[in-house]
């Protein structure tokens, strides 16, 4: 590394708060080093009421790029010049571009989500999909299907405060992408969950069951609605196969992926907008994400 950086090493970082665990600065790294390029990447972590003093501090050091983390994602979309589809619908940045001083938001979780997929040979391009959860992931996943010409939507949270998150997703796509049928359940409404299951092409989780310390629980009970052609997705990847996943694949499901190809992914997507060039994936996912 100290070899590498020089006078002229253009710097990219990410920001929020807490970064110290991040393994994004290892992946981008190694990732410019590899490509060739001159830049590095730093974690700085900023709280939320320090976004904008840190945005325009970037600016003016020539910051190229810059991923972001919570709990700033919102607050630096109401701050920067121009913003993709995506990050205007789904209201929160992860990756700003800078250029020629203007900042470009994007978001590119729901972009890693469809690449994953993309990957294990589905398109969701006229798919009936059916997703569980409404907070940070579940926007993201619902609004680049919606994006990407997914034909219906079937959302389900369970009635707490990410539920009206939820039904504003659905009036946004509404809007935006009227082509797709969009529509808000609740998730204690098992029979409407397994009655959607049963007629959609895909079944996403992305809520938190699953994740540690809910390991040991999937929000699909009954396995029977799991049908050979029903393509599963998570996004959680901790573990990186949960009960959801193992419980598709003993069903018999086509595709069952976990989370951890959706992380892998929005990082390379947000690689390209940062540098133009693809990300080494497959000696990322080796080094970094096995
Ligand atoms: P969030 O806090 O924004 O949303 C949490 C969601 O989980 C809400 O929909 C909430 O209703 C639901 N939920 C929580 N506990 C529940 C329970 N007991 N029963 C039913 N629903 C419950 O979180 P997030 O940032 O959207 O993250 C959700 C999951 O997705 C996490 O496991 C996170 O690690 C993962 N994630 C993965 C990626 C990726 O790239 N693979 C990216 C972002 C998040």
């Amino acid at each position: 590394m100290e070899k590498r950086i020089t006078g002229r090493t253009g710097m990219f970082c990410l920001i929020g708060t807490p970064v110290g665990h991040s393994g994004s600065p290892a992946m981008y790294n190694y990732s410019f080093a590899q490509t060739g390029l001159d830049y590095a990447y730093l974690a700085y972590d900023v709280p939320l009421e320090k976004t904008e003093e840190a945005v325009n501090a970037l600016k003016v050091l020539g910051c190229k790029g810059f991923n972001v983390t919570m709990p700033c994602k919102t607050r630096v979309a109401e701050l920067v010049d121009e913003l993709s589809d995506a990050a205007k619908l789904i209201g929160a940045c992860n990756t700003v571009v800078v250029k020629d001083g203007k900042l470009y938001g994007n978001n590119t979780d729901g972009m890693g989500f469809v690449r994953n997929l993309k990957e294990n040979g589905v398109d969701v391009k006229g798919k009936k999909i059916t997703v569980m959860g409404a907070g940070g992931a579940a926007t993201a996943i619902q609004v680049q299907c919606a994006l990407d010409g997914a034909k219906k939507l079937s959302i389900f949270n369970r009635k707490d405060e990410f539920y009206a998150n939820g039904e504003k997703t659905v009036k946004k796509i509404q809007q935006m992408v009227p082509d797709c049928e969009v529509s808000i359940h609740p998730l204690e409404e098992t029979d409407a969950l397994y009655a959607a299951i049963k007629d959609s092409d895909i079944l996403v989780n992305a809520t938190k069951v699953g994740m540690k310390p809910l390991d040991d629980q999937s929000l699909v009970e009954d396995v029977s609605v799991f049908h050979p052609d029903l393509v599963v997705a998570d996004a959680v990847y901790n573990p990186k196969e949960t009960k959801f996943v193992q419980d598709a694949k003993a069903a018999g499901c086509k595709v069952a992926v976990g989370g951890i190809g959706m992380l892998l992914w929005q990082g390379a997507a947000a690689f390209k907008l940062f540098t133009g060039e693809d990300m080494p994936t497959d000696e990322v996912y080796e080094l970094f994400f096995k």
